[in-house]
């Protein structure tokens, strides 16, 4: 099916989305929640594109929007520049510690504006949340409402189901989430793990916890677990090249 972005005349397959289709024709769409590993969410608008079908023109979230029928597409209006704008500013007004939002704000020249919490960095994208339901572990939500509403464990309190992955810091795209490694030790969402060393090259690479969780829960064969990844890729390298 062909559709046009940006006067760009593409060919796409039937349920990509907008997003996906503009990606892979080199053009920029700027996200803050869309990941590649779990696909768009629709959450923080940033990718707003204005599509026209017929005489019907509309912005939607081109993270979420699949390619139906041949459609026009512009992902850089003034109209849409100010719907961007008008998001960094909200979304800065939230999180004025964050450096992301720091950048954009100044990048779009946004209209001045004081942060609520000068200490606060996270835009509430639930990409951390995704991140840890996709690992199995769903040790974190979202809690309270409105303009108090964050990411937390239940009760703010040490939870049993975190295994200390990081993934959720790692997912991150403001840096919202406080991991500390220290002496052989991760602290993360009010815990603190055991880091495992490395045989080989002597750094800490995950946790016990992890280790268990890929083991039994995913049924993977955690096979050299005494190597950290980077080790157990050059040890697999290695014995390929001597069985060539
Ligand atoms: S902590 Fe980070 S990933 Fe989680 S909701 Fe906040 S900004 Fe998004």
């Amino acid at each position: 099916m062909k559709v046009t972005i940006d006067g760009i005349e593409i060919e796409v397959e039937t349920g990509k989305t907008i997003l996906e289709a503009a990606r892979e024709a080199g053009i920029d769409i700027p996200t803050l929640c869309y990941s590649e590993a779990f696909g768009g969410q629709g959450v923080c608008r940033m990718c707003m594109v204005e599509v026209k079908t017929g005489n019907r023109k509309r912005f939607v979230a081109s993270c979420t929007y699949p390619i139906t029928g041949e459609i026009e597409v512009q992902t850089k209006t003034p109209e849409l520049e100010e719907i961007r704008r008008n998001i960094i500013t909200l979304l800065y007004r939230r999180a004025p510690n964050s450096d992301l939002m720091k950048k954009l704000y100044q990048d779009y020249s946004c209209s001045e504006v004081k942060g609520v919490d000068p200490e606060e960095s996270c835009i509430m994208c639930r990409l951390c949340v995704k991140a840890c339901e996709k690992v199995g572990a769903n040790a974190i939500s979202t809690v309270l409402r409105g303009t108090e509403k964050r990411v937390s464990t239940p009760f703010d309190e040490e939870s049993p189901e975190c295994i200390g992955c990081s993934a959720c810091a790692d997912t991150c795209p403001t840096g919202a989430i406080r991991v500390v490694e220290e002496g052989g030790r991760r602290e993360i969402w009010h815990k603190s793990f055991e880091m495992l060393r490395c045989e080989k090259c002597g750094g800490y690479y995950s946790t016990l916890p992890v280790r268990e969780h890929v083991t039994e829960q995913l049924e993977l064969d955690y096979a050299d677990d005494s190597l950290c990844p980077n080790c157990r890729r050059k040890k697999l390298a290695k014995e390929v090249a001597e069985v060539r």
